[in-house]
């Protein structure tokens, strides 16, 4: 059914969009054999044609515009040599604001570059934005976040003490993990921030952070609460892997399902027992007999 109005379409195409949806295919097969020419560029109307260079298209923008993104290795290349060029802050978002190599930029609805003290001694490096960062446009804004205060509350820090990032700075469709090739790609700019913003110490929130960050395999059970030496390109730091507040979040939730769980099924243990005569033993461990006098 096709949707009756104009926002409707859109509606579902930003739903499209955020399930991961990034082609688009016909109700019908094409036997490309037969098709001499690749028609897309020919038929569209000059108002719509894809522009001279290539560029990913923003969301919301039509997928007429799509133009694929440079293979991995170029991209990986060209994010190397554009990370390298910033020398503030300042420039490597505005570099990131124009870099086209990452496809995940399609899908998302802004950048999600920093938030805290970017002259703060302590930086904090997480995995990839969510739903809320991607809304509001900084990171560690949604309910991981909120846990994320309260760790650095007891530690008697808050935002305005530590600088935030991502490893990769534009939220993956439907919150999926990063690929490694995203990551990487994404990787040569996280790196310059942390060089610009050389903070003292570099906390890694969650395995992937710490495994692309610090070049470790072990898992962050392993890593977390140990100091590592982090080289920033110009001096070496401390860093050290801790558990990613979502991750400690699904913990807590799972502890209590399974207590929740442990519970109903004392409840219905006890409900069965009550409603039918209970055997022998459960009797005697229910009422035991008083203790014999001698
Ligand atoms: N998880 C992350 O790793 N980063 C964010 O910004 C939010 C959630």
């Amino acid at each position: 059914m096709v949707p009756a109005d104009d926002k409707a379409v859109h509606d579902l195409l930003d739903f499209y969009l955020e399930a991961g949806v990034d082609a688009l295919l016909g109700e019908e097969p094409v036997d490309r054999f037969a098709v001499e020419e690749a028609p897309a560029a020919r038929t569209l109307s000059p108002s719509v044609a894809a522009p001279a260079s290539p560029t990913l298209p923003r969301k919301g923008e039509s997928p007429a515009y799509v133009a694929a993104p440079p293979p991995p290795d170029a991209a990986a290349m060209e994010a190397r040599q554009a990370a390298k060029s910033a020398t503030s802050l300042e420039e490597l978002r505005a570099i990131l604001e124009t870099f086209g190599g990452c496809a995940l930029k399609a899908t998302a609805t802004q950048l999600v570059f920093a938030d805290g003290n970017p002259q703060s001694r302590v930086m904090l490096v997480g995995e990839a934005p969510g739903r809320d960062e991607d809304i509001e446009g900084l990171p560690f804004v949604g309910r991981s976040g909120k846990l994320l205060d309260r760790m650095l509350s007891a530690i008697g820090l808050d935002r305005t003490q530590v600088y935030i990032a991502n490893i990769v700075p534009w939220r993956p469709p439907g919150n999926r993990t990063p690929t490694p090739q995203e990551s990487q790609i994404c990787l040569p700019f996280v790196l310059r921030q942390i060089e610009l913003a050389d903070p003292d110490i570099l906390v890694c929130l969650g395995g992937p952070s710490a495994q692309t960050l610090l070049g470790t395999k072990d898992g962050i059970t392993k890593t977390r609460g140990r100091w590592f030496t982090f080289n920033t390109g110009t001096r070496d730091i401390r860093a050290m892997p801790t558990f990613h507040p979502a991750f400690l979040q699904r913990q807590a939730r799972s502890a209590l399902c399974q207590t929740n769980w442990a519970c109903s099924g004392a409840r219905r243990e006890t409900a069965h027992r009550t409603r039918r005569p209970a055997p022998r033993t459960i009797c005697r461990l229910a009422r035991p007999s008083p203790p014999r006098l001698a």
